[in-house]
């Protein structure tokens, strides 16, 4: 049994997790849908703010039944079919969900019942929607990107977090400094932009909650997750060329979320 202070965590801990992190995962489908709209980042007036209307089936537009809304079991019980007009959901509606669960369950068993582990799975949650929203637009919104900023330094300065104030500091201006370095240097050499500004914002972001030191090995993993993205595109019948638009925002989340679960494993380096 693992215990965390006075509280013994059992299963139902766990499976109060996974629960509430399907359920904040499923409010992130609706976020992923109609943030970059409501932010106005794409044109598109038709998927409503970010509470109104109910959920609604993107292809026949009707509202979708609460019964219809359970996180996953929906998706498994409706065969991954609009009830409605038969329309396939896509396939991130139950894969957001479950990294919610998976992140739910995550950031208890690394960080107990604590300040930490609530903090833990907002990082993973923005991280999740950030990895989604750029996927399909192309996006880092700073309306996620910065308050996560805001959130990380916060964190750091009341010592609830593993950096210095100072190091988290370094971190934003590092982070961002050396993204746009290198867009710099990519729009004198090649005449396009290599990063956007967007990812510049999130790797300042992943320094304020983890300081400076950590920014290497993350870029460095980033680099890695998506040479194995452009792999498998490409294996896929992609075809990717010098000139094609990589969104880099989902390799560098799953590189942070890679290094908050290296922090809770108290890997050496990210403890
Ligand atoms: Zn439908």
């Amino acid at each position: 049994m693992e215990s965390s202070g006075a509280m013994t965590l059992n299963w139902v801990f766990y499976v109060t997790a996974a629960a509430f992190g399907a359920v904040i995962g499923s409010f992130l489908n609706v976020l992923i849908h109609r943030g970059p709209a409501f932010w106005k980042l794409v044109d598109d007036e038709t998927r409503g703010d970010l509470i109104s209307p109910r959920s609604y089936c993107p292809s026949c537009r009707k509202t979708i039944r609460s019964v219809h809304l359970i996180p996953l079991a929906s998706y498994m019980m409706l065969g991954g079919k609009c009830a409605n007009c038969g329309a396939s959901i896509a396939l991130r509606y139950p894969l957001v969900e479950l990294a919610g669960a998976l992140s739910g369950v995550a950031a208890l068993a690394l960080f107990g019942l604590s300040m930490e582990a609530a903090g833990v799975f907002f990082f993973f949650m923005v991280m999740i929607a950030l990895a989604a929203i750029d996927a399909e637009t192309g996006y880092l919104p700073d309306m996620l990107t910065l308050p996560l900023l805001i959130i990380g330094i916060i964190a750091n300065a009341f010592d609830l977090f593993n950096a210095t104030l100072g190091g988290a500091v370094l971190g934003v201006i590092i982070g961002y400094g050396a993204f746009r370095l290198v867009d710099i240097v990519f729009l004198k050499l090649r005449g396009i932009e290599g990063l956007g500004q967007g990812d510049a914002k999130l790797l300042a972001a992943i320094g304020a909650w983890f300081g400076w030191p950590v920014l290497p090995p993350v870029v460095f993993l980033a680099a890695i997750f998506a040479l194995i993205g452009v792999g498998i595109a490409s294996l896929r019948g992609a075809k990717i060329g010098k000139e094609t638009p990589v969104p880099f925002g989902p390799a560098l989340a799953a590189a942070a979320a890679s290094a908050m679960i290296a922090h809770g494993l108290r890997l050496p380096y990210f403890a």
